[in-house]
C-alpha cells in the first residue's frame, strides 16, 4: 500500500514540476547554460558532444526535443542553418533568436590578409556568445522569454538573471585584467570563431587556419600559414578538440612555434550552469599560458 502511494504520489510530483517550468530547449552549451541558470532548471540540449556548431546532424532523439519543447533558444540562422527546416515542421515553439536580442551586437565575419571566410558564409561571424557583453544581453533575453511563457516564475526568473549578470560582470573584469599582458601578440586559430572574445579583450588573431571549419584546408593556404610561422610572425597555433590535429601538425613541423587548444563550446565541459564561465576562463588560459612568453 505505501509503495503503491509513493508512487502515485511521485506520479503527481512529476506532472506538477513538469507543468511547473515551461520545456526548454537550447542548442549549443554555452547558450544552454545560460538558460540553465536564468531558469535554475535542466533545459535539454543540442549539440552535446564534440561535434561541430556549425554542421550538426539531428538525430531522431533530436527531433523528439524540438517537438516536445516550448521554447527553443538558439543563436540563429548565422549559426544553425541545419535546425531551419526542422524548426519549421517539427514545432509550435517560440523560437528566440538570440543574435537579434536586444542589445547584442553582431561583428561581420572578418575577410583578407590571413582570414579567408567560405563565400558562401553569411555576412554575420555568428560566435556571439563570446563577448561576455553578449552573454549579459542573452541573458536579459532568456529572462523574458521564460517570463512570457511562465508569468507565475517572473519574479525567480528575473533574480537568476541578476544574479548571473552581475556575475558576468565580475568575471569580465577578472579575465580584462588577466589578459592585458598579451595584447599584440599574434597568433593563428583553427576557426574564425574568436572575434567577440578578442573584441572585448584587445586581443587579435593574426588568422584562423580553416576556410570553412568542415571542409579540407588547400595545400596553397596551408604552404601560406606554414610561412607565415617560419617566418617567425606567429606566437602560437591553437587547434580546436572538434576537429583532428593532423592539420595542425603539418603547419607546425620543423618548427618551434607553440601549439595550445582553443574550445569555442566548452565540448569537454559538464552542462550546466557553470559551464559558460568556465568555458571563459578556459580560453583565457589557454590564450595566457601560450602567449604569456613574450620572446616573440
Ligand atoms: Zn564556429
Amino acid at each position: 500500500v505505501h509503495r503503491g502511494f509513493a508512487i502515485a504520489l511521485s506520479v503527481i510530483l512529476a506532472a506538477l514540476s513538469a507543468h511547473a517550468a515551461p520545456r526548454v530547449l537550447a542548442t549549443i552549451k554555452p547558450v544552454h547554460s545560460l538558460v540553465a541558470a536564468v531558469m535554475g532548471g535542466a533545459p535539454d540540449l543540442l549539440v552535446a558532444g564534440a561535434q561541430s556548431e556549425h554542421s550538426y546532424a539531428l538525430k531522431p532523439s533530436d527531433a523528439d526535443k524540438i517537438g516536445r519543447a516550448r521554447i527553443v533558444f538558439e543563436i540563429g540562422p548565422d549559426l544553425e542553418t541545419y535546425l531551419a527546416r526542422p524548426l519549421a515542421t517539427l514545432t509550435k515553439a517560440d523560437i528566440v533568436v538570440l543574435e537579434r536580442a536586444p542589445g547584442v551586437h553582431l561583428l561581420p565575419a572578418r575577410r583578407g590578409g590571413l582570414f579567408e571566410p567560405d563565400a558562401e558564409d553569411g555576412p554575420n561571424d555568428p560566435h556571439i556568445w563570446l563577448d561576455p557583453e553578449n552573454a549579459i544581453a542573452m541573458t536579459r533575453a532568456i529572462a523574458a522569454a521564460l517570463t512570457k511563457a511562465d508569468p507565475a516564475h517572473g519574479a525567480l526568473y528575473a533574480a537568476n538573471a541578476a544574479r548571473q549578470i552581475a556575475a558576468l560582470q565580475a568575471q569580465e573584469k577578472e579575465l580584462a585584467a588577466q589578459l592585458a599582458p598579451l595584447h599584440g601578440r599574434p597568433y593563428l586559430v583553427f576557426h574564425d570563431a574568436y572575434q567577440y572574445f578578442e573584441r572585448r579583450f584587445g586581443l587579435a588573431a593574426t588568422g584562423s587556419i580553416t576556410v570553412a571549419p568542415d571542409r579540407p584546408v588547400g595545400p596553397r593556404r596551408i604552404e601560406t600559414l606554414r610561412q607565415a610561422i617560419r617566418a617567425g610572425r606567429i606566437a602560437c597555433v591553437f587547434r580546436e578538440p572538434q576537429f583532428p590535429p593532423h592539420l595542425i601538425d603539418t603547419l607546425t613541423e620543423g618548427t618551434s612555434v607553440r601549439t595550445g587548444v582553443l574550445d569555442p563550446l566548452g565540448a569537454a565541459l559538464v552542462p550546466g550552469p557553470d559551464l559558460y564561465p568556465k568555458l571563459m576562463r578556459s580560453l583565457a588560459g589557454a590564450l595566457a599560458a601560450c602567449l604569456a612568453d613574450g620572446s616573440r
